[in-house]
């Protein structure tokens, strides 16, 4: 930071301190060239993410409309409050360290089922059908068979566990629940 007054590189702090609210921090510099005081200030940078909805229209991405979604698919499962922050955590991670600003909400819903994906059948299959707005059982009908399909592609180590997996009934309840809701 360069003096304001001689422009000289360096300079003490005299004094550092955090402003109401904790957003950002101030510092009393002292130039040690001309000993003239100066006041700088650290903030944390907000890059705003951009969420682009199927209509065209454009809203900020809200984490706890994230959160909420997902809460919503992941009701009476397994899957506890700590993993959904946590996956949670990790898509929001991943665009904020992403180069784009914008995404579309197809964008953020497969990064969700990605994740789901591995966690629990039921909660994947109802995000699924949320978000890809499914029409009716042909469309669940799909999805059960592609997450069936991909189910088979893995190391025949893991087969037996997903086996199981596969064989519960709980995918075709969470249907069931669906429909009749
Ligand atoms: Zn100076």
């Amino acid at each position: 930071m360069l003096c304001p007054t001689c422009q000289h590189k360096e300079s003490r702090v005299l004094e550092s301190r955090s402003t109401e609210g904790k957003q950002s921090i101030r510092r009393r510099r002292e130039c040690l060239n001309c000993k003239r005081r100066f006041t700088t200030y650290e903030r944390i940078e907000f890059v705003p993410i951009t969420i682009i909805k199927r209509d065209g229209r454009q809203e900020s991405f809200e984490r706890s409309k994230l959160l909420r979604g997902i809460i919503r698919a992941c009701e009476k499962t397994t899957v506890t409050h700590q993993r959904i922050e946590a996956i949670v955590d990790e898509i929001e991670a991943k665009l904020q360290n992403s180069i784009a600003r914008e995404f579309t909400t197809d964008d953020i819903g497969e990064l969700v089922l990605k994740n789901l994906r591995h966690e629990n059948e039921v909660a994947y299959v109802r995000f699924a059908s949320v978000y890809r707005k499914f029409q009716g059982i042909k469309d669940f009908i799909e999805t059960l068979n592609h997450l069936q399909e991909t189910t088979w592609a893995v190391p025949s180590d893991q087969e037996d566990e997903l086996w199981q997996q596969s064989n519960n009934t709980e995918s075709s309840t969470a249907v069931v629940d669906y429909l009749h809701r």
